[in-house]
């Protein structure tokens, strides 16, 4: 064993599920640093804020990470969210759209889409911190506290940036804790709200029973992204309407179709647990498009990628 390496005296390790960033911010404070002196020290001042680090960390970072503490490369690779790619997400890209992954509309260190979303019971603990499955598009809810997600801070609506709670220290480190709004110091613990409706319940355990055996390998096909797709589908906010959006919106189970369910999780929040409620299943889907007369090539323009899927129905 070697004793020559530089440890973080100040380390603390990750939470299960954490993310890279929000972990990044607690051993930062552990250290009484800002996070930009933190990397300019400890990364070569790469930058951290400026891009969604954590869909996927550069090499060079994770190997500094593991040169600084004893945590073994599997479990740095476990901070971001890459590390979900061949269970729950088919593929995680580092840049670019992706439909699983919602976008954080980084511009500078300013964050102007609603990416981030939190559960308030589960940031009412000892030790407040942002998990990967809260940048998850098709999570709506937390069922071990059956509080709704919440995708911006219920006060002043700005979405969640927990490091910009650094904003305005000059030479001091962050105390504040990491479940206060950065813009309004609303505390999001409190925003708790219990969940009522059966279907977002069962549609949410569906996705979680989903999640827990995807690790298992038992899955053929992936649901969430498959209920993602159709989600595309129903609000694509530009052209006319297609098949399946007339007959949701003549249902009732659609209130408009011009808008992006990407960047609202009240949206998703109302549509996906129709969509699980309506078309669950592969037989669902099919008894769907027959009796609504709809030709399954309208489903051709989101199912391209799964060619083995698409010619079951
Ligand atoms: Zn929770
Ligand atoms: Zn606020």
């Amino acid at each position: 064993m070697t004793h020559d390496r530089r440890l973080w005296p100040g380390y603390v390790p990750p939470q299960r599920d954490e993310l890279f960033t929000s972990w990044l911010m607690r051993i930062c404070r552990s250290h009484e640093y800002k996070s930009h002196s933190f990397s300019k020290f400890y990364f070569g001042g790469l930058p951290i804020w400026n891009r969604d680090l954590d869909r996927d960390g550069p090499s060079v970072l994770k190997e500094l990470i593991c040169s600084y503490t004893f945590l073994t490369p599997q479990s740095v690779d476990n901070l971001f969210l890459k590390s979900y790619e061949g269970s729950i997400i088919s593929r995680v890209v580092s840049n670019g759209p992706s439909r699983v992954i919602l976008p954080l509309g980084i511009r500078h260190r300013k964050r102007n889409l609603y990416g981030q979303m939190f559960c308030p019971g589960c940031l009412d603990n000892d030790l407040p911190y942002y998990r990967k499955s809260w940048r998850m598009a098709f999570n709506l809810m937390c069922v071990s506290c059956g509080f709704y997600l919440w995708d911006r801070c219920p006060k002043c609506q700005n979405a969640i940036a927990f490091h910009r709670l650094e904003n305005g220290l000059k030479n001091s480190f962050l105390k504040r804790s990491l479940s206060e709004c950065y813009y309004c110091q609303f505390d999001l613990r409190y925003a708790g709200l219990l969940v009522k409706s059966k279907d977002l319940i069962d549609y949410q355990k569906r996705i979680d029973e989903y999640c827990d055996s995807s690790f298992e390998d038992t899955n053929p096909s992936n649901l969430p992204e498959h209920y993602l797709k159709l989600l595309t589908l129903l609000t694509q906010p530009r052209g006319g309407t297609n098949r399946f959006q007339e007959v949701f919106l003549a249902q009732n189970l659609l209130k408009s179709y011009k808008i992006n369910a990407y960047s609202n999780l009240q949206v998703r929040q109302e549509i996906l647990p129709q969509i699980n409620k309506h078309l669950g299943s592969i037989e669902a889907l099919k008894e769907f498009l027959v009796n609504n007369d709809i030709g399954k090539s309208c489903l051709s323009s989101v199912f391209y990628d799964d060619m083995e899927f698409y010619s079951k129905l």
